[in-house]
C-alpha cells in the first residue's frame, strides 16, 4: 500500500509518500511559506531535488500541488492519485478523549477543533492540513496519529499536576507529554534492535529543537517530560522547560508584560536562544563555545545536566532501567552530547564506548560490552511510524 504522511504546521506542509510493505520512503517534500507566496521542494529518492515556486493561497492549494508533483511525469514517482491508498496525518494534541490513532470522522475534526486551545499553533494547521486533503482527495480515508498518545498510557499520579483537581475535569489540565509518535517507535525499536526483553525499561531521549525524555516499560509510557503543552520538562532549542511558575509573575510585573507575553518569551526566546545568547541551534552555540563564550558554555551543560536529570528521576520511576536510546538531531548527530551526558550516569554502570559512540544516524549500540545499562543511538522515523498506524487502521 502507499501510504502519504502529512505533517502540518500554519505555514508549512511536510509530506513522505511511504510504500507499507517494503518501508521505503518512495518520496518526500516540503510547502512553505503557504499564505504568503509559495515554495514546493519536492524529491524523489535517489534523484536530485525539485523545486517549484508558484502560489500557495491555502493548504488546499499546497496539497494540489503536492499532488502534481507526485504525478509529474518527470519528477513524480506514482501514475495517478488513485495509487495512494490513504493519508496519515500528525495532529498535535488529541486532549482527554482522542486517545489513540483513528480514523477521521466529523467527530474527530470536532474535537480537534476543541483541542486548539490545548495546541494552538499546531491543532488548527493540522486540521487544515486534513481538510485540504480530504478536498484534494475525496474519498481516500484520512487517519490521525496523535502527539500525545504515548503519553495517555501514564498513570494518573503521573500526569495530574497538584493543582485542584476541578480543572482537569473542567479543563482536562494534566500532563500529555508529546514527541509521542517519536517515544513510540524508538522505544520499541530499541527492544528490538537491542535484543531486549519485551518488557524491558527503556528511557529514550528525543534530543532536537524540541526536546523531551521519556520512561517506558515494553514501549508503554510510565512518564514522559513535556506536559500540558510542550514547554515542560528539558531545556529546548528556544523553550525554558522547567522553571517555577513564579517567574512568569515575576518578570511580568517586572518588565510590564502579559501571561501571554512572557508564555511567548519562554517559548520562544528562552532555551539555549535565551540562556546562550547567541542561537536555537546547538550547533551554533558549540561553535560559539569554542570560540570562548562562556554563556554558551553554560547552555550546553545546563541542557546535559538536565537530560541527564531526568534519566535519573526516570530510572527511580521504574525502579531501574535497562536500555537508554537518543534520538532526533542532537541524539542523532552529536557525539559529545551523548557522551556528556552518559557521564552523569556511571553510578548506573554506564560506559560508552567512544569508537561505537563515533556515529551519527543508524541504529547502534554505543556502551562497552560491560556497560550495565546498553546504551543505543535509534534515529527517530515519525513518518514511518505514522504510516504503519494508518496502514494497521485501514486494514
Ligand atoms: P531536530 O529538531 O530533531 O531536527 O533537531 C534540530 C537540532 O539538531 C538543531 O538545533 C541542530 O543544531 C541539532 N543538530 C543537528 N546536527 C547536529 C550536530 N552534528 N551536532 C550538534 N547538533 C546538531
Amino acid at each position: 500500500m502507499k501510504i502519504l504522511v502529512v505533517n502540518c504546521g500554519s505555514s508549512s506542509l511536510k509530506y513522505q509518500l511511504i510504500d507499507s510493505e517494503t518501508e521505503v520512503m518512495e518520496a518526500k517534500g516540503l510547502c512553505e511559506r503557504i499564505g504568503i507566496d509559495g515554495r514546493l521542494t519536492h524529491q524523489v529518492t535517489g534523484k536530485d531535488k525539485y523545486v517549484v515556486e508558484a502560489p500557495m493561497p491555502d493548504h488546499t492549494a499546497a496539497i494540489e500541488l503536492v499532488m502534481k508533483a507526485l504525478v509529474d511525469p518527470e519528477h513524480g514517482v506514482i501514475a495517478s492519485t488513485d495509487e495512494i491508498d490513504a493519508i496519515g496525518h500528525r495532529v498535535l494534541h488529541g486532549g482527554p478523549t482522542l486517545t489513540t490513532p483513528m480514523l477521521v470522522d466529523q467527530h474527530v475534526k470536532d474535537v480537534i477543533r476543541e483541542c486548539f486551545d490545548l495546541g494552538p499553533l499546531h491543532n488548527p494547521a493540522n486540521l487544515m492540513g486534513i481538510e485540504a486533503c480530504e478536498a484534494a482527495m475525496p474519498g481516500k480515508p484520512n487517519a490521525v496519529v496523535f502527539d500525545t498518545t504515548f503519553g495517555m498510557a501514564m498513570p494518573e499520579s503521573h500526569y495530574l499536576y497538584a493543582i485542584p483537581y476541578k480543572y482537569y475535569e473542567k479543563y482536562g489540565v494534566r500532563r500529555y507529554g508529546f514527541h509521542g509518535t517519536s517515544h513510540t517507535f524508538v522505544s520499541q525499536e530499541a527492544i528490538k534492535f537491542g535484543g531486549l526483553k519485551p518488557d524491558a525499561k527503556v528511557i529514550v531521549c528525543h534530543l532536537g529543537n524540541g526536546a523531551s525524555v521519556s520512561a517506558s516499560i515494553g514501549g508503554k509510557c510510565v512518564d514522559t517530560s513535556m506536559g500540558l503543552t510542550p514547554l515542560e520538562g528539558l531545556i529546548m532549542g528556544t523553550r525554558s522547560g522547567d522553571v517555577d511558575p513564579a517567574v512568569v509573575q515575576y518578570i511580568a510585573n517586572k518588565e510590564g508584560m502579559d501571561v501571554n507575553e512572557v508564555l511567548n518569551l519562554l517559548n520562544k526566546k528562552s532555551g539555549m536562544l535565551g540562556l546562550s545568547g547567541v542561537s536555537s541551534d546547538f550547533r551554533d552555540v558549540e561553535a560559539a563555545k569554542n570560540e570562548g563564550n562562556h554563556l554558551a558554555a553554560v547552555a550546553l551543560e545546563a541542557f546535559r545536566y538536565r537530560v541527564a536529570k531526568y534519566i535519573g528521576a526516570y530510572t527511580a520511576a521504574m525502579n531501574g532501567v535497562d536500555a537508554i536510546a537518543f534520538t532526533a538531531g542532537v541524539g542523532e548527530n552529536d557525539k559529545v552530547a551523548r557522551k556528556e551526558i552518559c557521564s552523569y550516569l556511571t553510578y548506573l554502570g554506564v560506559k560508552i564506548d567512544d569508537e561505537r559512540n563515533d556515529v551519527r544516524g543508524v541504529n547502534r549500540v554505543i556502551s562497552a560490552d560491560d556497560s550495565a545499562v546498553k546504551v543505543m543511538l535509534i534515529p527517530t522515523n515519525e513518518e514511518l511510524a505514522i504510516a504503519r498506524e494508518t496502514v494497521a487502521l485501514i486494514k
